[in-house]
């Protein structure tokens, strides 16, 4: 390697969205990556044509600049599909240099193979029938067309190497099959492609998940065949579900995009994502992106596998939502409202929402609780007239101190309707009356609201302005 400017990369294979895992191992990747004043690259590994997922490139895309890991080499993204003579082009030069060879066994003899093995208790490996073969012969079966794979010849020795995460490891050689490099469709598997890839694009660290450790001493085994400068390598522990198995579908979402739906906030999201696995050594947890990328560093990732954390992520989220400005937090509910069909997206009033959001600020999690819990404000409410009724109290009780209240309220001048004054004059006629909190305060938020749960009856009262209170509390009445 010429320069020692610290590269890394992610790269995806587009067989799918991108998930939280794949989102955390771009994350560590761009992290190291500008602590170090490095570049962070991206790479789509679209050679398995058969596990291509159509829409999985914009996932990942759309998924990455909404979370704002901003690859450096956003318009010049090498495609792996469009580079196949290139890797066929190194594997060749592999078989000339006798460190790989072609092998033309068919599908059933390898199965068979594979059988036997199964059979013998051995591990399942290529027997290197293969190897065996005069230069005449392979020559006479590549010229009638014979169907072929190209495969590494692994030597036999042993593989050790530092992983930044996982310190020393040990692979012996024994243990690993003659990988194939090229296919018989001509296309490379992974292992060639990533390994060429990485060396052409000046990786120096190899930041990705943990169930590609395996994998590494067959990589490093090829850089050595070439002759190339080796990266490092970090692996980073897999995210587990709650009950330690691995987090899948099933334990809710895992996409990025579904997580942006949900209403969490990429801020949030990728804090909580760096602390997956990871922890400055203090007991603090809220870090932005610019504070993270100070902080980083590979050798506090943990071995052990990181359990996902949901009330972790919501409580993270809730605290990022109270850092947005009234404004903006509106401005961010507002597609929630109107997907809910309680605002119109042509004409609504933006300093009304703003009121409304502001109750709800410092009680939501998530962006998309907001339709629910403040659908009253918007549409006419409707309730089961027992709901009214306070603890033990009764019916009677409930309607008579809605009858007083109204008469009262009444009188207040538009201009005074605020929940300061309001809550000062209700609390004063409670105890000049003797009326009791609970008897009287319950009523008046159901009638307000309609619901059980809901921010205290004087803010409501007040952003739902005189008019609409008292029409409300003539219909509690009523009922
Ligand atoms: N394409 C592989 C994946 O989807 C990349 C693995 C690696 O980073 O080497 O995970």
């Amino acid at each position: 390697m010429t320069n020692n400017k610290i590269k890394t990369r992610f790269a995806p294979s587009p067989t799918g969205d991108l998930h939280i895992g794949g989102l955390r191992t771009a994350l560590y990747s761009y992290l190291f990556a500008k602590k170090h004043n490095g570049e962070f690259l991206l790479r789509i590994e679209d050679t398995d044509q058969a596990r291509y997922q159509e829409g999985s490139i914009d996932s990942i895309l759309d998924g990455l600049e909404w979370a704002g890991i901003k690859p450096d080499n956003l318009d010049n993204i090498p495609y792996q599909s469009s580079r196949i003579k290139i890797y066929k082009k190194y594997a060749e030069q592999l078989v000339k240099e006798k460190k790989a060879y072609y092998c033309f066994c068919a599908q059933e003899t390898l199965a068979e193979m594979r059988k036997n093995q199964e059979q013998n208790k051995q591990a399942p490996k290529y027997d290197r029938k293969c190897l065996k073969l005069s230069q005449e012969e392979i020559e006479k079966k590549l010229k009638t067309g014979t169907p072929h794979v190209i495969r590494m010849k692994i030597p036999e020795n042993k593989t050790k190497f530092t992983d930044l995460i996982r310190g020393q490891v040990e692979f012996d050689h024994n243990e690993i099959d003659d990988q194939v490099l090229l296919k018989s469709d001509g296309y490379p598997t992974y292992h060639l492609a990533s390994v060429v890839d990485d060396h052409e694009m000046e990786i120096t660290h190899i930041i990705r998940g943990e169930d590609w450790l395996p994998s590494t001493p067959k990589h490093i085994i090829l850089y050595n065949h070439f002759n190339w400068d080796l990266p490092q390598f970090a692996h980073i522990p897999l995210i587990l579900a709650a009950d330690k198995s691995k987090l899948s579908k099933r334990q809710g979402a895992s996409g990025v995009l579904e997580f942006k739906k949900l209403g969490y906030l990429p801020q949030a999201l990728i804090n909580f994502l760096a602390l997956l696995g990871w922890n400055p050594g203090t007991n603090e947890e809220i870090f932005t992106l610019e504070k993270l990328i100070y902080k980083f560093d590979l050798k506090k990732v943990h071995k052990a596998g990181a359990i996902f954390d949901k009330e972790k992520l919501d409580w993270m989220n809730g605290h990022y939502i109270r850092e947005l400005s009234l404004k903006k937090l509106t401005e961010f509910c507002l597609p929630y409202l109107i997907e809910a069909n309680l605002v119109d997206s042509e004409s609504y009033n933006e300093k009304y929402i703003q009121q409304i959001i502001s109750l709800e600020r410092e009680r939501i999690k998530k962006l998309s609780e907001i339709p629910q819990v403040t659908q009253y404000f918007f549409k006419e409410i409707k309730y089961d007239k027992n709901l009214l009724k306070w603890k033990k109290s009764d019916l009677e009780t409930a309607k008579s101190r809605l009858e007083f209240l109204y008469s009262e309220l009444e009188k207040i001048p538009e201009k005074n309707w605020t929940r300061g004054a309001l809550e000062q004059f209700i609390k004063d006629l409670i105890n000049a009356h003797n009326l009791g909190t609970g008897d009287t305060l319950w009523p008046l938020r159901i009638a307000l609201t309609g619901q059980q749960n809901s921010p205290g009856p004087f803010e409501i009262a007040e952003v739902l302005g005189k008019e609409k209170s008292l029409e409300r509390i003539k219909k509690a009445i009523n009922l």
